[in-house]
């Protein structure tokens, strides 16, 4: 999850909407040094920070199609959540983009989404207080989704 990167009261640091557009800034611009494509670049871009989009579905989900931004953000930064689908938010999928875009001959464009995808995901893993597996999708699924069981507890 998240969107937000800040310390909070036991110095956890949790990966904020403004952390992730500075991480895949930079990581598509290295990227555009290295490849010279503005396809690789703009996907990688594009996906490192729009895999967040998911949190709209959980949140649509919870409250129906009325949306709120002021409390959509607050929902998830006081972790008033109780469920933790997050559908694009899964190492699985990761597995499934990195198989086709190297089927597909390294696709420019498919190559550019997985690296997107896969610095967003791994920002997330490192940086939000969750347990090791709360970024396998069927794993969250296995503890139907519970945010507490899946996102706050260290399962180590
Ligand atoms: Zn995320």
């Amino acid at each position: 999850m998240a969107l937000r990167m800040a310390e909070i009261n036991n110095q956890t640091l949790i990966m904020k909407l403004q952390h992730h557009i500075a991480a895949s800034i930079i990581i598509s611009g290295l990227l555009h040094a290295v490849f010279k494509s503005w396809t690789i670049t703009t996907a990688s871009f594009v996906s490192g920070i729009f895999i967040d989009l998911d949190h709209i579905i959980d949140y649509v989900i919870t409250h129906g199609r009325r949306f709120d931004a002021k409390h959509f953000f607050r929902y998830f930064n006081n972790s008033e959540c109780k469920k933790a689908i997050f559908i694009l938010h899964g190492w699985e999928w990761l597995f499934i983009l990195a198989a086709a875009a190297k089927l597909t001959g390294w696709n420019p464009l498919l190559t550019g989404v997985l690296i997107g995808f896969a610095q967003h995901l791994m920002l997330d893993q490192i940086f939000n207080k969750t347990s090791l597996l709360a970024y396998f999708f069927f794993w969250r699924w296995k503890h139907e989704f519970n945010h507490k069981v899946c996102m706050n507890e260290k399962q180590k």
